[in-house]
């Protein structure tokens, strides 16, 4: 197992939004985390990342507990996140934005030429500025980013988000070949079909809890509990 989240409770301030979640991530496994607006899908990635540190519980990545860990030493450790707003520096280049995320964990390290192979048009922006890339290359630089970091585990925030469908396939593919590559995924989505189509198993969030956990085959394969589950 490589992630291991026991019984979390998260806070913004007083105001509680995670109540007891308890998640796990195999090596190699992609888990999907759906879930209606506000059920707190994001505050699950944010707590595992030290962005919003849960009150009560415990995280252990990797075999160690990193439930009180500052988030540049969670990253280092090899915990990768695509922020849903992408976060990519505006001002800097392409190229710029890669080589300071350039980190080496434990894991499989990945060098620029393997990640241009990859995002294959990346190589002929790298002296553009972020802020002139449409929303599918800033993608392309999140998700680039993240494996320069040399990830075991990548976070996932909402990646079909504003995407143009053929750029969600291609996102799609990215985290197969992630998988394959023995990375661990863990996919946040208010898009169940999309989230379903590459996950091995899947927690559904609901206020604040985990509603339902299973294989993401028997969402798939059962449109009578998808509805019930996800409304969808
Ligand atoms: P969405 O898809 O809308 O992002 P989500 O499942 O990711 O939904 P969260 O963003 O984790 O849900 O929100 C969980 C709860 O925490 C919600 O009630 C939300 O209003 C609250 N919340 C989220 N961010 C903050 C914040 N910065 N300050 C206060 N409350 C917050």
């Amino acid at each position: 197992m490589i992630l291991d989240v026991t019984a979390i409770d998260t806070y913004y301030g007083e105001t509680q939004a995670l109540f007891g979640v308890s998640l796990s991530v195999d090596a190699g496994e992609v888990v999907a985390l759906l879930g209606p607006n506000g059920a707190g899908k994001t505050t699950t990635l944010r707590s595992i990342l030290g962005l919003t540190r849960p009150r009560r519980g415990a995280i252990r990545f990797d075999g160690a507990d990193v439930s009180r860990k500052p988030t540049h030493d969670i990253a280092r450790m090899g915990v990768g996140w695509v922020p849903d707003d992408r976060r990519i520096c505006p001002t800097l280049t392409v190229a710029r934005n890669l080589s300071i995320a350039l980190k080496r964990t434990r894991f499989r390290p990945w060098s620029m030429k393997e990640v241009f192979g990859i995002f294959s048009p990346l190589e002929y922006l790298v002296e553009r500025e972020a802020e002139n890339l449409s929303g599918g290359e800033m993608q392309m630089v999140a998700i680039a980013r993240a494996l320069l970091g040399s990830p075991g585990l990548v976070l996932f925030d909402e990646p079909s988000q504003g995407l143009a469908p053929k750029i969600v396939q291609d996102v799609l593919a990215i985290i197969r070949r992630l998988k394959d590559e023995g990375l661990s995924v863990i996919i946040v989505e208010q898009n169940a079909e999309t989230a379903l189509s590459v996950a091995d198993r899947v927690y559904v969030l609901d206020r604040g809890t985990v509603a339902w956990s299973g294989l993401a085959a028997a969402l798939r394969d059962d449109a009578g509990k998808r509805r019930d589950l996800l409304g969808a």
